[in-house]
Order: structure tokens, then sequence, then C-alpha cells
């Protein structure tokens, strides 16, 4: 198998060089003209077959979709967009296609359409350019971690604890459906069904990364979270990928650094090693736009936005400075908010925190020291005793990105809280046990994958980051 990719092929000078090129047919022209697509690039190349030299048995077979071996010459290109094409000597068909059947036209289908045929999507550009650079970010998130010595740490999917006491768990069984363990009353009974333990798919990786952190130091986890949220937002899943470091010897401020430099980082390699398809985007995010009005549409141009965020310190400032930001705005006292800004103690809504990064400091914000009583009970008491070790990171256009916090490391102060919030021991015997055995002050965040790419690609959805979503209507494969 000689195969160039396309990717490849197209950096070439075309000098009369023999090829083999394998992909699927985008569009064919003038019964002479393949567009051929394999996927390294948006972009195709043109296979030319000569007029005559193909029977018309062969010719018909080549449609929309159908895929193709093709060996050919390296030549220049008469036609207009492109430096070279490919003269063919043969071609084979690998998989013939009823280009009528084929779901996807070669037109501009909307992001809805192609929800419903996730299973075909990736043979657009806009799919083609989202998951590549989802690749590329992945392998950034590896690179920033191991070149400053972090531990990966493989954190359980099958777990015994709700790390964020939120209840969003899905439960997981060993049982049968039939067999599964019932209450006198008809409902099911969940202290029995792991092995006669009650189990449920992570929420976090966070009490068990903390683990690896009090010995290895620094650690990371990388991997998927389920969250039984019954939400049809356009930044909530129930399956998404976390990245989530956790720090030995961090307070909060390291902990913000870190997480700054870490965005700006996959940020920079996706601009430095995914131009292409970042400038695809890039245009596409424009043409949507022509559709608004004027003051709906974005102020920056996508590359513009990421180049901006790499190059300027976040906003950082206090729970408490944003609250009064947010009661002082014109948009509370116009009652533009949804759900109006009463004052200190209340959660942020996502309205509230994207008007803080959109309208007034048009950046991303690192939002540290929130009530005690809106966070988990693993988070770090300030000493003011009312507010905690937390920060949030906001970015424009998206929200909440991060999740993080000094974690509490005092066993008394732990324990106290603990009982006030009702957590037993018990459950977290293990975990007590890093704050018995030379606890240490540390620190840690989780970073949203998926809200990551929905950021760096521009796109508004999230359904339209991730591969397969998973949402309350949609797990058919
Ligand atoms: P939100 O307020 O948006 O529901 P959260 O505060 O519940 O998020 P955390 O528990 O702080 O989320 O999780 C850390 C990060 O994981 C979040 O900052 C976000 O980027 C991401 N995240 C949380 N829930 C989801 C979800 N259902 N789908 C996709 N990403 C999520
Ligand atoms: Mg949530
Ligand atoms: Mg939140
Ligand atoms: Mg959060």
């Amino acid at each position: 198998n000689k195969r160039i990719k396309v990717k490849e092929l197209l950096k070439q000078e075309p000098a009369g060089q023999e090829v083999t090129v394998m992909g699927w047919v985008r569009t064919f022209r003038n019964n002479q003209f393949i567009a051929l697509n394999d996927g390294s690039t948006n972009a195709n190349v043109q296979v030319v077959a000569e007029l005559g030299k193909f029977d018309d048995a062969l010719l018909k077979r080549i449609t929309t979709s159908a895929s193709l071996k093709v060996t050919g010459t390296v030549v220049p290109s008469v036609g207009k967009g492109q430096k070279l094409e490919v003269k063919a000597a043969t071609i084979e068909i690998l998989g013939d296609s009823d280009a009528e059947a084929y779901p996807l036209q070669p037109k501009k289908h909307s992001l809805e359409f192609l929800r419903e045929k996730a299973h075909l999507r990736f043979r657009t550009n806009t799919f083609g350019s989202v998951f590549r650079i989802r690749h590329a970010l992945a392998f950034a998130v590896h690179q920033f971690f191991n070149e400053k010595g972090f531990v990966y740490l493989h954190t359980p999917i099958i777990t015994a604890s709700d790390a964020e006491g939120a209840g969003e768990m899905f439960r997981v069984t060993t049982l049968p459906f039939e067999n599964t363990p019932k209450n006198g009353d008809g409902s099911i009974n969940f202290k029995e069904d792991f092995f006669g333990k009650p189990t449920n798919l992570t929420v976090s990786g966070q009490l068990e990364g903390e683990l690896g952190a009090t010995a290895f130091g620094e650690i990371y986890t990388f991997g998927p979270t389920f969250r039984a949220e019954n939400s049809n937002t356009a930044r909530h899943l129930a399956e998404f990928w976390m990245i989530e470091p956790e720090m030995a010897f961090y307070d909060l401020e390291d902990n913000a650094n870190l997480a700054e430099e870490f965005i700006k980082y996959i940020i920079r390699y996706v601009l430095e090693n995914n131009r292409e398809d970042i400038e695809f985007l890039s245009q596409r995010m424009v043409d949507e736009e022509k559709q608004l009005p004027q003051d709906k549409r974005s102020e920056m141009g996508l590359i513009e936005k990421l180049e901006f965020v790499v190059n300027n310190d976040f906003q950082r400032l206090t729970y408490t400075e944003a609250i009064d930001i947010l009661k002082e705005s014109n948009y509370n006292k116009k009652k533009k908010f949804q759900y109006p800004v009463t004052g200190w103690g209340m959660d942020l809504q996502s309205e509230h925190e994207r008007y803080l990064v959109e309208k007034h400091f048009k950046k991303p914000v690192i939002l540290m020291n929130y009530p005690a009583s809106i966070k988990a009970f693993y988070m770090r008491m300030n000493e003011d005793g009312k507010t905690v070790a937390a920060m949030d990171i906001l970015a424009p256009g998206i929200g909440e990105i991060v999740g993080g916090s000094q974690r509490e490391e005092r066993l008394e102060v732990l324990q106290d809280k603990m009982k006030k919030m009702g957590i037993p021991e018990e459950e977290l015997w293990w975990y007590l046990d890093t704050r018995r055995f030379g606890t240490v002050p540390h620190a840690g965040f989780g970073l949203g994958f998926e809200r990551m790419i929905q950021f760096v690609t521009g796109m508004s959805n999230i359904r339209d980051v991730i591969a397969f979503p998973r949402t309350p209507k949609s797990a058919e494969f």
C-alpha cells in the first residue's frame, strides 16, 4: 500500500511523479473531474479521468461517496483553485454508492440535519475540521502535562463516590432486568445492585485523583465523565470528557496560574498546527453570521479571538466583586436577566457569567472565592469563614469551562464540614486517610473538554463537538 494522503500530496510540487490515492468521491463533473477526499484535510484532490480513456461502465460507478483507488501522475493543474491534479492511469472502485440514496447530498446541510446523520457527518468539511481539531487538542493536553512531569492517572469509571454530591449519577448494575432487587413498594433497591454494592458511573475523577497527587505530587486524569443531566442545553451532555489535574503543594493562585497557562498552551498548539482547519471554521462562522443582524454578530473573528486569548491575561476577580458588578449593571437594573441579581450568596447563572465575560470584561475571567454554601464539601475554607478557595474560569460565548479549587487539607475542618453537609465518614474513609497520613496543601481543577472544543472551533452546540453525543434524547449508537 503506497498510498499518499491528500494532505501530503497537495504539499508536493507537480513534477510527473507516480502516486496512489484513495478516498471518497465528493463530486464528479463533466464525466472527467473527480473531487476526491480522504479525510486528511478538507481540500479535495482533483483526479482527471481523460475523456475516452475509461469505459462508460466504470465512469457510471463514480458517484458521490463511492470509494476509489486511483493511480496516476501528479501534474500542474490548469483549472483555477488548485496547483496540481492527478492524471489517472487506473481507477478502481473500492465501494459503490447509490448516490441518490446517499443521505449527504453535495450541498449545504444544517447542523440539526447532520446531527440526525451523525453516523456520516464526519464526511463533511465542518465535521472534518472539528474532529481533527479535537484530536489535536487531546494530543496537546497530554503534551502539556507530560512536559511538566505530571503523571497521567486513570481514575475509575465505575465508582461508589459521588464527588460533586449533586446526585446526577447513572447507576451501574450487574443484575439482569428481571432480577433487579425491589423494595416493598416495588421501587428498585439500588443498595444491592453491583455485586451487592451500590455503584455508579463517575461524575468526576477528582477524589481518586487526590490520592494520586498526594503520592506523585502532580497528576492529571483525562477520561469520560457521566452526568444524568436531564437538561437540553447547548453546553451539557450526559457523557463528556474531562481533564482533571490535581497538584500537591499548590494554592489557589498556583492553580489559577496553571489553568491559564494550560488553556493558552493548547489553543496555541492548534493555532500553530491546525491552521487550515481553524481558517475553515473561522470563515464558516463569518458565513453563518451573515444571516444575523449586525449587532448580533461576533465582534472578533475566530482566529482573532483565539489570538487575543493567548496573548492577554485573563481577568481575575472575586465572587464578591462579580456580584457587585452584576448588581449594579444596566442589565440588572433594566431587568434583562431572567434571574435578577439579588445579592451575595446566590449562585451565578450562565447568563450572569456570560455578561461578565462578553459584556463587561470582554475576555476570559477567573472568578475566585465563592460562598461556601454553594460549593462542594471538599473546597478549602478561607479565613473569613464564609467563602471557599474555589475558582471558575468563564469563557466568552460559553460560560463556565473550568471548575476548580484548593482542597481542604485540614482533617478536622473537613470532618466538620462533612458532618454539617450530612456526608457519612464511612463512605470516604479512604479519602480522609490522605489527610491523616501526611496531609499537604493541594489544589486542582476540571476542564470540560467539549466546552473547550466549542470555544476553539466556534461551534455553538456541544452536540457538534463530540462524535456520538449522549443527551436525554439521543443514544442510538
Ligand atoms: P455547569 O455549571 O455548567 O453545569 P458544573 O459546575 O456542574 O457545570 P463541574 O462539576 O464544575 O461542572 O465540572 C467541571 C467542568 O466540567 C465544568 O466547568 C464544565 O466545563 C464541564 N462540565 C460539567 N458538566 C458538564 C456536562 N454535563 N457536559 C459537558 N461538560 C460539562
Ligand atoms: Mg452542572
Ligand atoms: Mg457550575
Ligand atoms: Mg463548576
